[in-house]
């Protein structure tokens, strides 16, 4: 059972005006970079950080007669994305001109998907704590190109385009308006970007600006909003603006909360937020117009006369929804329910897909629990001190996994693990090799760990006769025997031998 069937929403974030309390609205339009080697329309490469107008094929570059070619793997990673998040797959969609003019736009338009997305209706589960979630529904997701660059920063006096990102396929993902919070915009994002990455159709860094969103926000006043929802009718909320193009998670928060308090600012005295689009600038922590509704583009929409409808085949579809991997979800729900694990845990565990695929190869065949305490305990916490992530981890799974077998198996005792994890990450090897060759194996020989024993208990008369009197004090001899063997007694075993030798 997936656990997010059974989450209670979180309560809307309230914004104290000077004279009332408001509600924050926020929809999200996501350009994700389909992950693929080769372009939307044309077999150039999609590289990044390549020679500047090295990956430009004739039709990228708008030679004239050149015709655009659809790719069916990029078209692939559009309908996967959508049984991802649970939505409609259209079997016929089309391709749209969106025209403006734009140096690095040489096509003079942009081919899109207006009036028919490959994909319709689906969903999110966005996780804000254990047991609460918010449904953000997903309006739709069309496939698009990107534009290529503009680049002002080298010389003041002139300008460059580079032409690789044109024509690199996006998925633009449209929620519905169904955020409530600057957290929870952060989180549906952060949730897309998972889900994707998960799924290999977006590779989702936010710096190179893989992912980026223009957040929609609005205010209103409490109530307003599930008026909306009863009847479906958007005049029950506030006027809209839209912040371009946001790469960040931070950002993002702060660019709500900004916007947010300053149409609450306009509205309480008396005046109209204008609809408009406004661009976030994160030195000054403030949102700036960009242009406003009367200044919009037209931008005359029409089908693509070089391309066909795109029509697909449901036999194609469910190839592809059989092939699909499990989702973060599923599988933090089974690491749950079938591992035992708190939900916490599986939550950290299944927040990146690599530390995922790191966790079951420790967790297979082990005690999963066991397996998650070294994984998110030991390697998390010092990849992070270090700086690294699981896939550059010095400690790989098979070596981890042999340490949980050795303290398993008796070989070595949970301290002596610690430092066997740490030549691991420093040296390398295999554990039962170092714990043979270096002498770390637990001494689980009774006559040695009793004449350890006996020894302490000689030197120590005034300790005994403590210890006696107060049987809570014959934990000092234990923590004697275990420095005197060098950690390596069987702790077990050292505690029933000096209870006994102390006549307890
Ligand atoms: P457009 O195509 O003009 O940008 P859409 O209807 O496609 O407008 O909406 C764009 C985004 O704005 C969607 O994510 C939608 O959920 C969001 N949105 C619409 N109305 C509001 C509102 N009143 N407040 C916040 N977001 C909104
Ligand atoms: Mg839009």
């Amino acid at each position: 059972m997936l656990d997010h069937l059974t989450y209670t929403a979180p309560e809307p974030k309230i914004i104290q005006g000077a004279k009332q309390d408001w509600e924050l609205v926020i929809g999200l339009e996501v350009h994700a970079q389909v992950a693929s080697n080769a372009k939307l329309f044309s077999g150039a490469s999609t590289g990044f950080g390549a020679e500047p107008n090295s990956h430009v094929a004739f039709v990228d570059a708008a030679m004239p007669g050149m015709l655009p070619v659809i790719n069916e793997f990029c078209v692939a990673q559009a309908v996967k994305t959508g049984l991802g998040l649970k939505a409609a797959i259209n079997l016929v969609s089309a391709f749209d001109r969106k025209n403006y003019f734009y140096p690095d736009l040489p096509q003079g338009y942009q081919i899109s998907q207006l009036y028919h997305p490959i994909v319709g209706e689906g969903e999110v589960i966005v996780d804000m704590a254990p047991g609460v979630a918010r449904r953000v529904r997903i309006e739709r997701i069309h496939l698009e190109q990107d534009a290529g660059k503009s680049i002002h920063d080298m010389d003041p006096n002139m300008s460059f385009v580079d032409l690789n990102r044109t024509g690199v396929a996006l998925m633009e993902i449209v929620s519905r308006p169904d955020i409530r919070g600057p957290e929870e915009a952060a989180a549906y994002v952060a949730k897309l970007r998972q889900i994707m990455r998960y799924l290999g159709t977006c590779d989702g860094n936010m710096q190179n600006g893989n992912l980026r969103a223009d957040v929609n926000v609005s205010v209103c006043a409490p109530g307003a909003y599930e008026r909306y929802q009863e009847t479906g009718d958007f005049s029950h909320l506030g006027t809209r603006c839209e912040i371009k193009n946001m790469n960040s998670l931070r950002f993002i928060q702060q660019a709500i909360d900004y916007e947010a308090r300053r149409q609450i600012a306009i509205i309480e005295d008396g005046g109209k937020v204008v609809q408009e689009t406004r661009l976030y600038d994160p030195d000054r922590g403030e949102t700036r117009s960009m242009r406003s509704k009367e200044e919009a583009h037209d931008y005359r929409y029409f089908p693509d006369p070089d391309l066909l409808p795109l029509e697909i085949e449901q036999g194609w579809v469910d190839d592809i929804a059989a092939a699909m991997p499990e989702l973060p979800d599923e599988k933090k729900a089974r690491f749950v329910t079938g591992l035992g694990l708190s939900e916490y845990d599986a939550g950290v565990l299944t927040a990146e897909v690599e530390s995922a695929d790191y966790f079951e190869q420790v967790a297979s065949g082990r005690d999963g629990k066991q397996a998650a305490n070294w994984v998110i305990n030991e390697l998390f916490g010092r990849l992070n001190k270090e700086g690294l992530s699981v896939e550059t981890s010095p400690v790989s799974a098979a070596q981890l996994g042999g340490v949980i077998d050795l303290i398993g198996s008796g070989a070595i005792s949970g301290k002596i693990a610690k430092d066997l994890f740490e030549i691991l990450w420093t040296e390398g090897g295999d554990p039962a090799e170092i714990v043979e060759s270096r002498g770390m194996k637990q001494v689980t020989d009774l006559g040695a760990i009793e004449k350890a024993v006996d020894e302490i208990i000689a030197a120590n008369p005034a300790q005994v006769e403590k210890a006696r009197a107060n049987p809570k004090l014959a934990g000092w001899f234990v923590g004697q025997v275990l420095k005197a063997t060098g950690g390596k007694a069987n702790p077990a075993a050292v505690n029933e031998l000096v209870a006994r030798k102390l006549g307890q």
